[in-house]
């Protein structure tokens, strides 16, 4: 078994995902490729599921983790909720026969085209992040003639303890509305013709592996609920966001079923409903980002892996630092050597570890751990690289979830000018 990543195992030295070795998927899909476990991802699901049994509550998937249709659509069977941050993220969920009213939006910044969709499609509610965001919500409901659900996103001003590029539930960060304004938020929204009040929110971040803190910002949430029921403004629904840390590399991660029947005993005899709003820890394990090693190079007194993905298709290491656990697909019995892995793009930031130990030949096959999250939802195609094709395995079978793209893909929105003669 390999730590973090439990439906990846080894068969005779071979990297096998589920029932497929990976030296397969490659061969057939090529490289490189983000390729998922289905067994993984409901594996995960399950984990929520059983420890909320018997609680009302809905699991809203974070959909920015990993947006593939595949992937939203096997949660949707699932169950699932989704927690949506754009327009885009609206219509996937629904493309992928996700449930409108299983829908909640977040984000600082929602557009007007954006609301309106989202109160024609009848989502379950708006994470409000603005007092102009509720006004705005409010008049166009007014357009359409309906009302508009809605919580509004507290922050909670605790530190999630994690990598400040991701930490956002502390006053100086631009999510939320402060402790001090949410109970006057409430009694405008109670006052708003346009408005229906559901429930409150609260998102401190990602990565989070100690539940303190996230038993922080629910206490601090579940005292504006009874402060607001005693003002005559109760809610049905309560959501403490994501956050859930997975490992990566040596990382405890917090028990997941332990930190939800915590959450629950915390709601105690209050009727409300528990939202979580979970985007790593239901994919991040679950996906690998497969990789060839196109030349072993050598400069000065290191060893250069250069493989053939990027920052491009894995942003994280070169974005917040992130460590990933980096294997060879084929176990080879040779010395191991330190290499530097770096890809092909012209950034020296386009590194995937320092100092990794790996027994490898040009050619040979680099799995990269835990890529599921974040990982292909934040592709890009910097320096003209198509994006790399996804795979889901199931079993022993495999289905392509996105083609790799094309050459012509890459400029197929853009145009030449005519000349000026
Ligand atoms: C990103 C995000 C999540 C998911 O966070 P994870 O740490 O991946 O679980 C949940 N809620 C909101 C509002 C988010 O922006």
């Amino acid at each position: 078994m390999i730590p973090g990543a439990p439906f990846f195992h080894r068969r005779a030295g071979e990297l096998w995902i589920e029932n497929l070795p990976l030296e397969a998927v490659a061969a057939q899909y090529g490289t490189p490729c983000y390729v998922y476990s289905r067994a993984a991802l409901e594996a995960a699901y399950a984990v929520f599921e059983s420890a909320l049994r018997g609680h009302t509550h809905l699991v809203c998937y974070a959909v920015k983790a990993n947006s593939n249709l595949a992937i939203l659509n096997l949660f949707a069977r699932l169950g699932s909720g989704f927690d949506i941050v754009s327009g885009g993220e609206l219509a996937r969920v629904i493309a992928a026969g996700g449930r409108a009213d299983r829908i909640v939006f977040s984000g600082v910044g929602k557009s007007e085209t954006e609301i309106r969709a989202a109160l024609v499609a009848g989502i379950m509610c708006f994470n409000i992040e603005s007092e102009p965001e509720l006004e705005r919500i409010n008049l166009i409901a007014g357009t359409l003639g309906v009302k508009a659900p809605v919580s509004i996103r507290v922050n909670p001003d605790v530190d999630a303890r994690t990598h400040a590029h991701i930490s956002t539930g502390k006053k100086e960060n631009k999510f939320g509305i402060p402790l001090d304004r949410v109970i006057p938020s409430y009694q405008r929204a109670a006052a708003l013709p346009h408005i229906a009040i559901a429930g409150i929110d609260c998102h401190i971040g990602s990565q989070v592996t100690d539940p303190a803190p996230l038993y922080d910002s629910m206490d601090r949430i579940l005292a504006l609920t009874d402060e607001l029921r005693a003002l005559g403004i109760p809610l049905k629904h309560i959501s403490n966001g994501g956050s859930i840390g997975i490992r990566y590399k040596d990382e405890t991660p917090m028990d997941i079923g332990a930190y939800l029947k915590g959450l629950i005993a915390k709601i105690g005899n209050r009727e409300l409903e528990l939202l979580l709003e979970p985007g790593r820890s239901l994919v991040g394990n679950a996906g690998v980002l497969l990789s060839r090693i196109e030349y072993l190079k050598q400069a000065d007194a290191k060893r250069f892996a250069v493989i053939d993905a990027a920052m491009n298709d894995l942003a994280r290491p070169a974005m917040y630092d992130a460590w990933h656990e980096i294997v060879a697909v084929r176990q080879r019995d040779e010395q191991r050597l330190a290499y530097e892995i770096v890809g092909p793009v012209c950034e020296s930031t386009d590194k995937f570890g320092q100092d990794r130990q790996l027994a490898v030949h040009q050619g040979d096959l680099l799995a990269i751990l835990s890529a599921g999250a974040y990982g292909m939802a934040m592709a890009s195609n910097y320096n003209s690289r198509p994006r790399p094709a996804e795979v889901l395995v199931d079993g022993a079978s495999s289905h392509l979830i996105r083609s790799r793209e094309t050459l012509s893909d890459l400029f197929a929105h853009e145009k030449t000018i005519t000349s000026r003669a």
